[in-house]
């Protein structure tokens, strides 16, 4: 029996065309695009739907609510499909994979985000191959989890960040080999691939919570951090230097301000400005007061995964011992314990 995958079309480049401002996502005219590739009904391929968002967004105007859009559209017909394909801009696709990787409890079914450098409506376009791929890999049998596929790679979506504006290949997880190369073959890496889940699926909504990113940088002030780091803040992900070093000299009173929204009850978690390599708190001086002021250790996890999992956590669980000690495991694969 041929197997059925829903397309949720988010919108992102994929289905743009020109305006007098620029590339805008334009509803209505996608399907005719799709329709008109003649390789996605060959017998080969898996049955699909398409379920058209309303509106259709530059992915720069994706927030919470349009995660939660994308999980529960999912979750709805979750028993309908055998897997699933996100169209979606590539700016923020790796913060939304992430998102729905955690959004997403005990998966047994592939849900790819795709998307393309070149709208499909123009010359040149990556999207086709994209969409085409991203459709056998769903209908694989062979992934149980939250993806993005992006020329010719599939790589696990919470660990996937985005490389190049302007590049077909756009996407890396320099801390995680990929999951699949589509060469002549689809070969899928077996050994790393995440097993079906046995228990039940769930879905769970995120709140829209203050949660923030802060990179630090050299000479980075008090007050910048000061008025950020109100007890109101409830999660902060912090993008040190190399291996989670920050500023430690007295007169920019870094540490004082994060160790007061310790205090707080902000979980702060420690992430690196450097794509490939982990945290490791200690290593240096200039980190080891983050780990004295309670910061939770990110190790490997891209600032994406990061954000997404405080997220998910502080929408699961008002226990702050309880969100910061899930922090630090790995829970869907986004980092090496
Ligand atoms: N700005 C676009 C978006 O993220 C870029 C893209 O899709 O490649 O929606």
């Amino acid at each position: 029996m041929k197997k059925r995958i829903c397309i949720l079309y988010t919108g992102g480049t994929i289905g743009m065309v020109p305006s007098e401002k620029g590339y805008v996502p334009s509803s209505g005219v996608f399907l005719d695009l799709l329709r008109a590739i003649p390789d996605l009904y060959w017998a080969d391929m898996p049955a699909w739907d398409v379920v058209e968002f309303e509106p259709l967004l530059d992915s720069s105007d994706i927030t919470v609510r349009e995660w939660n859009q994308i999980g529960s559209a999912i979750a709805e017909r979750y028993e309908d499909y055998d897997g699933f394909v996100v169209l979606h801009g590539t700016d923020t696709m790796a913060y939304s994979a992430s998102a729905i990787s955690f959004m997403l409890e005990n998966l047994s079914k592939p849900v790819i985000f795709t998307g393309s450098q070149i709208p499909l409506g123009q010359i040149r376009s990556d999207g086709r191959d994209n969409i085409i791929s991203s459709l056998l890999i769903a209908a694989s049998g062979q992934v149980h989890e939250v993806c993005i596929y992006f020329n010719g790679v599939l790589l696990r979506g919470n660990r996937s960040t985005k490389r190049s504006s302007d590049q077909f290949e756009a996407f890396e997880s320099p801390n995680d080999a990929p999951l699949a190369h589509a060469g002549i073959q689809i070969e899928y890496k077996k050994r790393v691939l995440r097993p079906a889940s046995e228990e039940a699926f769930r879905f769970q909504p995120f709140k829209e919570l203050p949660i923030g990113v802060i990179k630090i940088f050299p000479g980075i002030q008090f007050d910048y951090f000061a008025s950020l780091m109100t007890d109101k803040l409830k999660g902060v992900v912090l993008e040190t230097f190399g291996a989670g070093n920050i500023p430690g000299s007295a007169q920019n009173a870094l540490l004082p301000i994060i160790e007061r929204a310790y205090q707080n009850g902000t979980i702060i978690t420690v992430c690196s400005q450097c794509s490939q390599g982990a945290v490791s708190l200690g290593t240096y001086a200039a980190s080891s007061a983050l780990r004295r002021v309670g910061a939770v250790n990110g190790r490997d996890m891209t600032t994406e995964a990061a954000l997404a999992k405080s997220y998910y956590l502080m929408s699961v669980s008002d226990d702050m011992a309880f969100v910061k000690s899930q922090m630090q495991k790995n829970l869907r694969g986004e980092l090496t314990e």
